[in-house]
């Protein structure tokens, strides 16, 4: 199976539009010791012709143009993405579906919740079900193993399993529709399980690590974790207010029940930071944080990158 990182900031991407904070001036002065991104996502395939993505960017036009086995590659349509997993209703996540709308048959994998919250109440998402072979949507629940097929029905041999990470619907969920949801369906991790039965554990927006996700991490291959914050007061002490790291669902990576501290310990797979927000220090790799994420076994995931699983 061959993984592409397209992106991997966090939402906002790095920089920011409105962002001016040190790390955001320094990369459009160029000059700062880092690389700019965009918003995170991921494809995989498992024959490099058919491909699948793990939600859906708002920077993915951008992204699909800069990776050329994702281009068209016969007729006048045609696209080798076949289907999309998403893992929250959050604007980063699935903006990238409307940029897919051009009447091009797509699988789309959710739980009911957040299938839910795209079709029926954001009614621009009907740009995507104007013809019947148009999006297919396929429900999954949290827990259950479920196979990726293309629009056709192939079966990729992919596996997939999703993780539940949080309770909270984006907020422009309404009050009336968040009592109608299942919790466990909000925010997910996902473990994708290549035909030759390696893992990649994908989990980019995670509240808290508790001993079942460890678990988890010890039988992966590559695991792409939480990278967007630092520290857990990073945000308010930029801004002067706002939420913490852990009240907007990131476990931050420093501090004694930081990432870095709790998934010190893992061994055995591949450990990538992925979803860095445009004010973690981390960015900076003239700093020290940096050096210490890196002496601490860890990856710093850039655009671009690819490996095979
Ligand atoms: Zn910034």
């Amino acid at each position: 199976m061959q993984v592409k990182i397209l992106g991997s900031a966090a939402g906002g991407a790095f920089p920011q539009w409105n962002c001016g904070c040190p790390n955001c001036r320094g990369v459009r002065a160029g000059k700062f010791p880092g690389k700019a991104r965009t918003q995170t996502q991921v494809a995989f395939s498992a024959d490099s012709r058919t491909w699948f993505l793990l939600g859906a960017s708002p920077d993915l036009r951008a992204q699909i143009e800069a990776t050329p086995d994702l281009h068209p590659k016969e007729g006048l349509r045609q696209s080798p993405i076949a289907g999309a997993v998403l893992l929250n209703a959050d604007v980063d996540h699935v903006l990238g579906l409307l940029l897919m709308r051009e009447l091009q048959p797509l699988r789309v994998y959710a739980t009911d919740s957040i299938r839910n919250i795209v079709t029926q109440d954001n009614s621009m998402f009907a740009m995507l079900q104007r013809i019947p072979e148009q999006a297919s949507w396929t429900s999954f629940a949290p827990g259950s193993t479920f196979g990726l097929s293309d629009p056709s029905g192939r079966d990729s041999g992919i596996r997939c399993r999703a993780i539940s990470l949080g309770h909270h619907f984006p907020a422009y969920v309404s009050r009336e529709r968040r009592s109608s949801l299942a919790g466990g369906d909000a925010s997910l991790g996902l473990i994708v399980e290549s035909p030759a039965g390696k893992r990649l554990a994908y989990m980019p927006a995670v509240p808290e690590i508790n001993d079942e996700l460890l678990k988890e991490f010890e039988l992966a291959d590559v695991l792409m974790f939480d990278g967007t914050f630092w520290s857990d007061d990073e945000l308010i002490r930029i801004q002067g207010s706002g939420q913490s790291a852990r009240q907007m669902g990131h476990v931050p990576l420093s501090g004694g029940d930081g990432s870095l501290a709790r998934l010190a310990r893992l061994k055995r797979p591949r450990k990538i930071y992925i979803h860095i927000n445009n004010t973690n220090p981390v960015l900076n790799e003239a700093g020290p944080e940096h050096r210490e994420l890196l002496e601490q076994g860890w990856e710093l995931a850039e655009d671009g990158w690819q490996f095979d699983l």
